[in-house]
């Protein structure tokens, strides 16, 4: 058993304790459960619940000032789904993994919106935060005794950008990949990662997970803030980034 998860690329040391704080969280549920679905999303929504973070209640202002969420949530067995531009909800991940049962994978806007409605999920004005900028995504990997990994990750986007802008987080092999042998996030600037499709292409590089990682953050410039998280079926678990970003594993 194992977890790690991230504070975003563009964050700092000063929210460690954040960081600490959902870890514990996400390996309190993976002890009681095996479960790394509800581990990943538990220790995601705790980062979404922090109002440091750039998601979920503190998430970042679109260019006219609109809170508009994404989130992803895949695990080994097959199954990924991700919302995107998604507002008023307060914890975006749990409606992604809502949807990981689901025949479509991707929902945006208002069919986000009604799918959550429909599931029992209740509207929650997100004012968001102002302070919010690129880079501070946050999410969790975790691999269950039994080598199951999920991913989980969630994110405000990048401040300023257009109102229906889709950044990497929401995004297959972007943001978030995860299959039999790897669960992989990344964190930074979404059209840069999206463009290397960093997750996928990281995975391709190499079974050395930290060379793979490092490969992956050497894609984009030194001077765009990327960082990325993983598990590899194998108990390879690794953390890195260009930048200061806080994370935290904890394992048995
Ligand atoms: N990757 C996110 C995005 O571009 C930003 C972040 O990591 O905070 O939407």
């Amino acid at each position: 058993m194992k977890i790690i998860c991230h504070g975003g690329a563009g964050h700092t040391p000063k929210v460690q304790d954040g960081v600490d704080k959902a870890a514990e969280e996400g390996w309190k549920i993976l002890k009681e459960t095996d479960n790394p679905t509800l581990a990943a999303t538990a220790a995601t929504i705790v980062m979404e619940d922090d109002f440091r973070f750039n998601a979920g209640t503190g998430s970042c202002l679109r260019e006219d000032g609109r809170v508009q969420t994404d989130a992803a949530v895949a695990t080994s067995d097959g199954r990924m789904s991700s919302i995107t531009n998604l507002e008023n909800f307060k914890n975006p991940v749990l409606i992604a993994r809502e949807l990981l049962d689901e025949f479509v994978t991707m929902l945006a806007g208002e069919g986000a919106v009604q799918f959550a409605l429909e599931k029992g999920f209740k509207k929650t004005k997100v004012k968001g935060s102002e302070k919010g900028w690129t880079g501070d995504t946050v999410g969790a990997v975790a691999i269950s005794s039994t080598g199951k990994i999920a991913v989980a990750s969630s994110t405000g986007g990048v401040r300023g950008r257009p109102v229906g802008r889709v950044g990497d987080t929401p995004l297959w092999g972007s943001g978030f990949y995860c299959d039999k042998e790897i669960g992989i996030l990344a964190t930074g600037v979404g059209e840069a990662i999206t463009k290397q499709l960093m997750c996928y292409r990281a995975y391709q590089h190499s079974n050395n997970l930290e060379k793979a990682l490092e490969w992956g953050i050497r894609l984009l410039p030194k001077d765009t803030g990327v960082g990325m998280i993983a598990i590899r079926s194998d108990g390879q678990i690794y953390g890195t980034s260009n930048t200061s970003m806080p994370f935290k594993i904890i394992k048995d």
